[in-house]
């Protein structure tokens, strides 16, 4: 059976490229790995390249300040003056040379004008550097850098005059190739990192996948109606409890079906039987069609075998259409004297006919319920505290409030039920004896519906002997709000 509204596997689903859980997952491991090592790699270089350009800053400082220290001890040592012009241009090339003895770097002089007046290393890898020298010569420490060197100019002053611009060419080769070096470690490290990330992460989620997929065929064997009988997944964490979940499903989906297969068995036999008996009838008036006292007798048991029968599939329709019932939305505040005192009313003239005296002692009580339930419920007990009564018998209807619950009694003094018997009466077509049922025109279904209907409002329903005497005693105790 297959509705139309109901969900296909696969149906209409084009098979796709499928990427596992495991994989995706890996590869999501792996690069969250691998971002780590590439940000941790940006921050390291970039933190070595700071420090490195500050401590050439402050070497070249030092240089040049040693440098501008020699041409003003030479500048003084002059027997006799000349002009800076003068100075620079004659002395310019000798000190450019013993500044390179001192630091070991090319050495550049320049007069106050730009003009270059000593060269350590004439003709080797001049450049373009006007407007850094434009800089020193304002009086400014000025540098620039040019392939895998740095060039480095500061003013020299004498007596506060500037009197030239010495200019040292810095090597960065060697900081350079660390920095080279070290970036090639964090390339090889993001490589590693990647494919171990990936390896190990397969290896884990691998297990986590094959867990899912136990799950998942434990959901298909319920599926196609066969049960689990174990916790298809024992671990202590949310894989775990999905298991658990599933294993009880399983058992809450059998049992369920169960007690369906069970009340369908039940329904079809309790239909059977007036039907066979209706059935007889028919065929003997068939036979004897012109018997008076065979159809007057006819008429009254199929009357009455209906009448069963009419009652019977009103109840069974009552208790499947529970299923879907929002009792929640319709329940509202009931005054339950108002109510037991109308259906007393109501039930009176069969009381009557019965040779039954009906007693409400009724205080004021009122319990949080769906009205229309609850008239089932009560019209149910009374109905059969009434039929298994005796001839002047009595049903006492009693209702008052005791702590957070409204209490309501159904006492009779009718033929009782069985001490053993009373466990059972609440089971759908449960009755005491088949003769009894048959001779009072029940079903077996009352006592069920009622519990039901009564377990739905919060309540709870039970049933003992009265205290003195024979017959019957059924409490019912309803909330006084609703439950949250
Ligand atoms: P029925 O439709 O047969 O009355 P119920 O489910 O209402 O079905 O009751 C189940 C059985 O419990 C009845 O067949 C009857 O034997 C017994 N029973 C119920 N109420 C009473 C009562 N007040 N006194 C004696 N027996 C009762």
């Amino acid at each position: 059976m297959k509705g139309a509204g109901k969900p296909e596997r696969n149906a209409g689903k084009k098979r796709r490229f499928k990427l596992s859980l495991k994989v995706k997952l890996s590869v999501v491991l792996a690069l969250l790995l691998l971002l780590t090592v590439l940000v941790m790699s940006e921050l390291v270089l970039r933190g070595i390249e700071s420090n490195q350009r500050r401590q050439t800053e402050a070497e070249l400082s030092r240089y040049s300040r040693a440098a501008e220290q020699y041409v003003r001890q030479s500048y003084y040592s002059l027997e006799n003056p000349l002009t800076d012009e003068e100075f620079m241009t004659q002395r310019g090339q000798r000190l450019a040379l013993y500044i390179t003895s001192l630091n070991g770097m090319q050495t550049y002089l320049y007069d106050a004008s730009g003009r270059e007046v000593g060269n350590s290393l004439p003709g080797v890898g001049d450049n373009d550097v006007a407007d850094t020298l434009g800089f020193a010569l304002d009086g400014a420490i000025a540098y620039e850098t040019s392939g895998d060197s740095l060039i480095y100019f500061s003013p020299l002053r004498v007596e506060d005059r500037m009197i030239g611009v010495v200019r040292l060419q810095y090597s960065l080769k060697s900081s350079q190739d660390f920095l080279e070096t070290i970036r090639e470690l964090f390339r090889t490290a993001g490589i590693v990192v990647f494919a171990a990330g990936f390896v190990i992460g397969y290896l884990y989620f691998h297990r986590i996948a094959s867990l899912i997929g136990k799950l998942r065929k434990a959901s298909q064997q319920i599926r196609t109606g066969r049960y689990l009988r174990a916790i298809p997944v024992r671990r202590r964490d949310e894989l775990g409890e999905l298991g658990e979940d599933i294993y009880f499903m399983s058992g809450a989906i059998e049992e369920h079906i169960e007690r369906q297969k069970q009340f369908i068995g039940n329904v079809s036999h309790e239909f059977k039987t007036p039907l066979t008996s209706i059935k007889a009838y028919v065929d003997l008036l068939d036979l004897y069609r012109d018997d008076p006292q065979l159809a007057a007798e006819a008429a009254t048991s199929i009357g009455k075998e209906t009448e069963r029968l009419y009652e019977m599939v009103e109840k069974v329709l009552r208790l499947s259409a529970m299923e879907k019932y929002d009792f929640d939305q319709h329940a509202e505040r009931v005054d339950l004297k108002e109510l037991l005192e109308e259906l007393c009313g109501r039930m009176r003239g069969k009381a009557e006919r019965y040779g039954v005296e009906l007693l409400p002692e009724l205080e004021e009580a009122s319990c949080w319920a769906d009205r229309e339930s609850l008239v089932h419920v009560f019209i149910n007990l009374i109905d059969n505290a009434v039929k298994y009564n005796v001839p002047g018998g009595k049903v006492r209807v009693r209702c008052r409030m005791e702590k957070r619950e409204a209490l309501v009694r159904v006492t009779d003094t009718g033929i009782g039920i069985p001490f053993e018997a009373r466990g059972k009466i609440f089971e759908p077509f449960y009755t005491v004896s088949k003769d009894r049922a048959r001779s009072y025109g029940g079903t077996g279904l009352g006592l069920a519906l009622v519990r039901e209907l009564a377990e739905k409002q919060g309540g709870a329903i039970s049933v003992s002997a009265p205290d003195s005497g024979p017959g019957t005693e059924v409490e019912v105790r309803l909330p006084v709000s609703a439950k949250n």
